[in-house]
């Protein structure tokens, strides 16, 4: 129905303005034909996009979203849609997969951002430790706190 609402605004040509949150291209849109529960997306190694029931059923399988589109596109092909409305559709869905490698590279701009941060931090507090502005103790307790977030950051940045 979301599909079909964006479909429809984009050929009444009206803008479509309201702030969309992380989208998959088929959210919503399927179900499983094993079980009849809805088929769910997810974001593997911070770049693949996958499908699956989410009811985790004995069917249970992860199909790429380029397979999914596949799929999708022999299903519709019966429907002989209009060419302006087939053509729409594949702008919505290729803008839906836009929004999340964009998604996913201010991801890692973040988090690059945050080693970088880290990194200066550490330096700043070990130049303090030397020259006696702020205690052992405290640097060590600090340190081990910022590499440990740096660490975490550097799992994060890596697409
Ligand atoms: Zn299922």
């Amino acid at each position: 129905m979301e599909l079909f609402e964006r479909v429809q605004e984009r050929l009444d040509g009206t803008t479509y303005t309201r702030p969309r949150e992380l989208k998959f291209a088929y959210g919503g849109l399927l179900t499983c034909g094993h079980c009849g529960a809805t088929i769910t997306a997810e974001i593997k190694k911070k770049k693949y996009v996958y499908y699956r029931c989410a009811q985790r059923c004995e069917a249970v399988a992860y199909v790429r979203e380029e397979r999914v589109r596949e799929q999708f596109i022999e299903a519709m092909r019966p429907l002989r849609m209009a060419e302006s409305v087939r053509e729409a559709v594949k702008r919505t869905l290729r803008e839906s997969r836009a929004r999340i490698e964009d998604d996913v590279r201010a991801r890692v701009a973040a988090a690059q951002e945050r080693i970088e941060r880290l990194g200066r931090l550490i330096d700043k507090a070990y130049e303090d430790k030397l020259e006696g502005r702020i205690e052992d103790h405290f640097f060590m307790q600090n340190r081990m706190k910022w590499e440990k977030q740096r660490t975490e950051a550097v799992g994060r940045s890596s697409a």
